[in-house]
């Protein structure tokens, strides 16, 4: 119960209008070790409640001890201008009944604008470390009074290169400052840098591992000929199922353009996000969604970072995600606060060992599910039979004709293993800063994007 974690009346009192009445496993653990002062090391599955789980205790703190005459006294650093709304927005409804100001500092929009908000001296700031980089550098804000520094998602901003520039906003921080840090997994090796440059002494709380399935999520694949069978299943599926919202991830741009296109000739009311869209058209398309003026987004999994609409309950994976985490962070997209929510994947001959690949990475196995008069020729590979032969015999039954091209081949097993769940080529900054390429389009390159 939030009551029983003793923080301030003005928090309660907010907590209790959005209607949290219960905390979530991360919000119980969390708030009281924050609310000590210790550095801390956070990692809970999407949608368990991490931003209450940070802004609560640091909100309390601020509270507790005023200081009208401080600068910034936290910062919230986040992977994607979405994620930055979100968490503003959440910091201003807790801090309703206070005098705490917040402010927003992302990519894309006016510098001169943003400097006039520093000089406004809000206590907190949640932003892009792109953006920020850029203030520091130009000198229009410092944090030499900051009493928390929040890094959220720090695995994502990772992965989309952005931990150069994190590290640079760290380095400039007040050194005596709290420092808490939330992850998806903290098992990521380029994560060591960052914690042992930002943290002191970290507490470590692993709530649940990433990995774990959301029980509440029912997952299941539907097997796919090729992407016209796929369009077929989609556009049935988005007539027939019963759902509120939504959410189809491709793995390319183009794909999303040409189904949103091809959803909406089909009657749906279909959206679009993917990363080409400017800020303006990615607010314009996000809010149709929140206000149900559409009921399907088609997004490609960058553009789909850091989206929280509450009452999305159908996910559909045209394409079958890359690797483990994706998965895990596109289903995440459901089912949010123990709502019911639906998985779906299409899966092709080609993307039969990634789907094998991921449910050995969440140690859960997929539904099958077949639509009557949609079902086709993919069966799924034959059954190997191993009877007795020894792995080094040449003449192996699934391969002898040539012609089992479905078949998962088991010598991938260890590699496959070793690295489902990690991106394939390492995270590099571009010195320009600008790069039109992201890793959902072409599947290889990071995301280089300033944001
Ligand atoms: P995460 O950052 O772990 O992915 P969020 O902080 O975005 O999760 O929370 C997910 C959703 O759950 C949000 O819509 C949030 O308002 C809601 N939520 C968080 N904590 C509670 C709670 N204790 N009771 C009810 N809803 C909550
Ligand atoms: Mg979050």
């Amino acid at each position: 119960m939030f009551s029983e974690l003793a923080l301030h009346d003005c928090l309660l009192k907010a907590t209790t209008k959005l209607g949290y009445t219960k905390t979530t496993p991360v919000q119980q653990k969390a708030i009281p070790l924050a609310m000590t002062g210790k550095d801390l090391l956070v990692s809970a599955k999407t949608g368990s409640g991490k931003t209450a789980a940070f802004l609560l205790p640091s909100l309390h703190r601020f509270l507790e001890n005023p200081a009208p005459n401080s600068g910034t006294r936290a910062l919230v650093l986040v992977p994607t201008r979405e994620l930055a709304r979100q968490v503003v927005k959440q910091c201003e409804q807790f801090a309703e009944f206070t005098t705490m100001k917040s402010a927003i500092i992302i990519g894309g929009e006016d510098f001169k604008f943003q400097k006039s908000m520093f000089r406004k001296n809000p206590e907190v700031i949640v932003s892009t470390p792109g953006r920020l980089a850029e203030h520091i550098d130009a000198g229009s804000i410092d944090f030499h009074d900051l009493e928390v520094l929040i890094l959220d998602e720090a695995d994502r901003m990772l992965e989309m290169g952005l931990i150069e520039d994190v590290l640079r906003i760290t380095k400039s921080c007040n050194p005596q400052r709290q420092t808490l840090l939330f992850s998806a997994t903290l098992k990521h090796q380029g994560l060591n840098d960052v914690i042992h440059q930002s943290l002191k002494n970290p507490e470590s709380l692993v709530l649940d591992s990433h990995k774990d399935k959301h029980s509440q999520i029912q997952q299941q694949v539907i097997l796919a000929d090729d992407y016209d069978h796929k369009d077929k299943l989609l556009a049935w599926l988005l007539e027939h199922e019963t759902y509120n919202k939504a959410l189809v991830f491709t793995n390319k741009k183009v794909q999303a353009s040409r189904l949103s296109g091809l959803m909406r000739y089909k009657n749906n009311r279909a959206g679009m996000l993917q990363g080409d869209l400017s800020q303006e058209e990615r607010n314009h398309v996000m809010g149709l969604f929140r206000n149900q003026q559409i009921d399907v987004l088609i997004a490609t999994d960058v553009a789909a970072r850091g989206i929280d609409v509450d009452d999305i309950d159908l996910v559909i994976n045209y394409d079958m995600p890359r690797n483990g985490d994706d998965y895990i962070h596109r289903i995440g997209r459901t089912g949010r606060a123990d709502n019911e929510g639906r998985a779906i994947s299409f899966v092709t001959s080609f993307e039969w060992n990634l789907k094998a690949a991921i449910e050995r990475y969440i140690r859960h196995n997929f539904e099958k599910r077949t639509i009557d008069g949609l079902a086709g020729h993919f069966k799924g590979p034959k059954k190997v039979k191993n009877s007795g032969k020894k792995a080094s015999d040449k003449k192996r039954i699934d391969s002898k004709d040539g012609d089992n091209k479905d078949e998962p081949k088991n010598k991938n097993r260890r590699r496959d293993r070793k690295n489902i769940g990690k991106r394939r080529t390492p995270t590099e900054k571009s010195g320009s800063g600008k790069t039109a390429h992201t890793r959902s389009d072409d599947g290889f390159s990071p995301p280089k994007k300033r944001v």
